[in-house]
């Protein structure tokens, strides 16, 4: 086994412990020092003022990395519900105004869907690398279906309303390790370790 100090070391470019907790599970077989921002108090935040994914995670990742030095993965997802062409997309944040939570993001959800019969969608993450040959990007994809009302009290952002194709249940629903294998975050993360992989054998 590579000892730790000679892995790179990668800063996971989030404030969001919900999606850092994920990332450092499914980045464990990296040949990489997965650390997050939580050893970087003053790294400032990040406006995400591009107009798709892969710009605000590159955003994250590059202001990251000015203010580290180091290798950093900044991730941007979204859900994109087809009967809404598409929203809420890059606005799932803040879906229901500046200051909406989750909760109330998905009330809106729910509500703009209550007369669609339609109600295919799918979660997008894209994850981008800042290292020092450049930037590199990782795509995963879940798609699934909006359910009718909210499936569960627990579980991240639109999770107890979005049901995974073939799943039964809410993503909320499933354990950790079932959703590690399908999510769009896991498979973003799939080829990311594969990425580096390659990279450590040159
Ligand atoms: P961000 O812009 O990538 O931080 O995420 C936008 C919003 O999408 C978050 O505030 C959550 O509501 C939602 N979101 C992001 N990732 C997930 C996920 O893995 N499951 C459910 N909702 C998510």
């Amino acid at each position: 086994m590579v000892p730790a100090q000679s892995l790179p070391q990668l800063v996971l470019a989030t404030r969001n412990t919900y999606k850092a907790g994920e990332l450092k599970l499914l980045l464990a077989s990296a040949p990489v020092e997965v650390i997050d921002l939580s050893m970087f108090p003053d790294a400032p935040p990040v406006d995400e003022t591009a107009p798709d994914l892969r710009g605000n995670a590159a955003l994250k990742a590059l202001s990251a990395q000015k203010h580290t030095g180091l290798w950093t993965l900044g991730d941007d997802t979204g859900l994109y519900i087809d009967a809404l062409g598409g929203r809420p997309g890059i606005h799932s944040a803040r879906f229901a105004g500046e200051r909406a939570d989750a909760k109330a993001n998905r009330a809106l959800v729910l509500e703009l869907l209550a007369d669609k019969s339609d109600r295919t969608a799918r979660f997008m993450t894209i994850l981008a690398l800042a290292y020092p040959e450049g930037i590199h990007y990782f795509e995963g994809r879940l798609n699934g279906r909006i359910a009718e009302t909210s499936l569960s009290t627990q579980g991240f952002g639109y999770e107890s309303i979005f049901i995974p194709d073939g799943a039964g249940v809410s993503l909320a629903q499933l354990s950790r390790k079932e959703k590690n294998k399908i999510s769009h975050r896991a498979q973003s993360a799939m080829a990311l370790v594969s990425f580096l992989g390659k990279l450590k054998k040159g």
